[in-house]
C-alpha cells in the first residue's frame, strides 16, 4: 500500500529568492494549502541555482519527510537547474518527453510564435520521473519518487502557474493519513502586545499542548494561532479546537477582535453596520490615513461618512471648530487632550455622525520636545450618546511607523467601546482622560 503523507517540505528555488530580491510568496501559499489538506510542512528550505544544492537538499529532506514541493528553476535557460538536480537526487539520466516537446510546440504554436531553440530543454525528464502538464506556461512541471520513498513535485516558478499545477496535480496524488487530523483556527488581536497575550494565555502555549496555541505580530496586530493534530475526526476534532479558541478568547478579552481573514477597520465597519452607527474622522498626523483604512473595507460607505483633513492649527479652527485659545501660545497646543477632544466632539457636530475619531500627535523626525516627544499622539473618541474618550498614546519607530500605529490605534479604541470594554487600556497608551 502506498505510504501516507503525514508531512512535507517546501523548497523555493532562485538566486533572486535567496539573495532577497524576490518574496518567497509561493512557499507560504504551498504550506497553507498542503495544511489544508491535512499534511503538516516540517521544513521551508530556499536553495539557489546551483544544481549540486539543489540535489543535496532533496536528498537531505527525503529521509525526512514523505512529501517535498518546489517550486522555480523549469525554465529553458542556464540557471533553471530544477530538472538536472532532480535527476542527480534520482541517480537518474535526463530523457526527452515526447509528450512534453509536443505540448510546448502546441503552446508556442497556440501563441503564434515560433518555438525557440533552447525550449527542448524543458522537455528533458528524469527517465524515471513524469511530466506534469502545464496549461498556463510552456514548462512542464515534474513528478518523482526518491530512494526513500519519499513523492517530490517540481512545479514552474511563476504563481499564476505554480497554483494551478498545484491544485491539478499535487492536491490530487496527496494521501493525508486517514487516522490523522490537522485543524487550525487563527484568532486576531489588537490593542495588546504579544508578550501580554502570551503572559496571558500561560500553559495554552506549552509545547506539547494539543491543540497547540502559538502567537505571531504583524504590523500591530496579535494573531493566535491554534493547531490540533491528532487521532480525533471531523467533529471531534473541530471540538477540541473550539474548546481551545474558547479559553482563548477568554484569556485575551477583550482583545480579540476577529479570526481567519477579518481585518480590525472590516469589523469596525461591521460592528458599527450591526448596530446601525455612523462614523466620522478627524485626523492631523495621520493626514487621511485612518479614512483610508477604513474606505479600504467594501461597503464601508454604509458605516463611514467621511472626515475633516485638519493638519494646520489654521484648519482645527476652521473645520473642526477647535478654540482658538486652546492653540495660542500659552495654551495647551494643538497635540493635547484638549485639542484631540475639541476636534472629535467638532467632527461628530460638523459630519452629524454618531462616533468621531479625532488623531492629533508628533510624528517626527522634528518637532518633539522633552513634555511631547515624537511619538506623543492623542486619540479621542466623542460619541452621539454622550460617549467620551481621550487617551495619550506614545508610539514607538519611524514616521511611518507612528503614523500607521495611530490610525490603528483609534479604529482599536472605536472597537473597544463598540464591544462595550471601552475601559479596556491599550498597548503603548500612557495615560487616558476621561
Ligand atoms: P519560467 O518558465 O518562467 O522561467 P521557472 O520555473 O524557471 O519558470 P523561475 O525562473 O524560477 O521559474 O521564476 C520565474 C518567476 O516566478 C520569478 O521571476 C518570480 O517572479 C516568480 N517566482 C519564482 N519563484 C517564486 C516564489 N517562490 N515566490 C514568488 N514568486 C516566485
Amino acid at each position: 500500500m502506498a505510504r501516507v503523507h503525514e508531512c512535507a517540505a517546501v523548497v523555493s528555488v532562485g538566486d533572486e529568492l535567496v539573495l532577497g530580491q524576490t518574496l518567497d510568496t509561493n512557499g507560504r501559499w504551498m504550506a497553507d494549502r498542503l495544511l489544508a489538506a491535512g499534511v503538516v510542512v516540517r521544513e521551508h528550505v530556499t536553495v539557489g541555482d546551483d544544481a549540486a544544492r539543489q540535489a543535496e537538499t532533496m536528498r537531505r529532506l527525503a529521509s525526512r519527510v514523505d512529501v517535498i514541493v518546489c517550486s522555480g528553476g523549469l525554465g529553458p535557460t542556464a540557471d533553471d537547474l530544477t530538472r538536472l538536480s532532480l535527476a542527480s537526487a534520482m541517480g537518474d539520466e535526463l530523457i526527452a518527453d515526447d509528450v512534453s516537446m509536443a505540448q510546448i510546440n502546441a503552446w508556442y504554436q497556440a501563441r503564434g510564435r515560433s518555438v525557440p531553440p533552447n525550449a527542448a530543454v524543458q522537455a528533458l525528464r528524469p527517465s524515471r520521473a513524469s511530466a506534469l502538464t502545464n496549461i498556463h506556461g510552456s514548462a512542464p512541471g515534474l513528478y518523482a519518487v526518491l530512494a526513500e520513498g519519499c513523492e517530490v513535485f517540481c512545479l514552474p516558478g511563476p504563481p499564476r502557474e505554480m497554483k494551478p499545477m498545484f491544485e491539478q496535480h499535487v492536491m490530487a496524488r496527496l494521501r493525508p493519513s486517514p487516522d490523522r487530523t490537522v485543524l487550525t483556527r487563527v484568532l486576531h488581536c489588537f490593542g495588546i502586545g504579544e508578550s501580554d497575550l502570551a503572559a496571558r494565555l500561560g500553559a495554552l502555549m506549552h509545547r506539547e499542548r494539543n491543540p497547540k496555541v502559538g502567537t505571531t505580530a504583524s504590523e500591530g496586530v496579535v494573531s493566535c494561532r491554534i493547531r490540533y493534530e491528532g487521532p480525533l475526526r471531523g467533529e471531534d476534532a473541530a471540538e477540541e479546537i473550539d474548546k481551545t479558541e474558547a479559553l482563548v478568547r477568554r484569556a485575551a478579552a477583550p482583545y480579540v477582535f476577529g479570526a481567519e481573514g477579518q481585518t480590525l477597520p472590516g469589523v469596525v465597519i461591521e460592528m458599527l453596520r450591526d448596530k446601525g452607527l455612523t462614523v466620522g474622522v478627524v485626523e492631523s498626523c495621520t493626514g487621511g490615513m485612518l479614512g483610508a483604512l477604513l474606505t479600504e473595507v467594501p461597503g464601508s460607505s454604509a458605516a463611514f461618512l467621511g472626515g475633516l483633513l485638519t493638519y494646520s492649527n489654521e484648519q482645527k479652527v476652521s473645520l473642526a471648530g477647535v478654540p482658538r485659545e486652546l492653540l495660542a501660545e500659552g495654551g495647551p497646543g494643538a497635540v493635547s487632550a484638549e485639542t484631540a477632544m475639541a476636534m472629535a466632539r467638532g467632527g461628530l457636530a460638523r459630519l452629524g455622525c454618531d462616533e468621531c475619531l479625532a488623531i492629533t500627535g508628533i510624528a517626527g523626525p522634528g518637532g518633539g520636545s522633552e513634555a511631547k516627544p515624537v511619538g506623543t499622539v492623542w486619540i479621542a473618541l466623542a460619541g452621539k450618546g454622550g460617549r467620551e474618550d481621550c487617551r495619550r498614546f506614545l508610539m514607538g519607530g519611524d514616521r511611518g511607523a507612528i503614523r500607521d500605529w495611530s490610525a490603528k490605534a483609534a479604529l482599536g479604541m472605536l472597537r473597544l467601546h463598540l464591544a462595550g470594554a471601552g475601559d479596556a487600556p491599550m498597548l503603548r497608551q500612557v495615560s487616558a482622560r476621561p
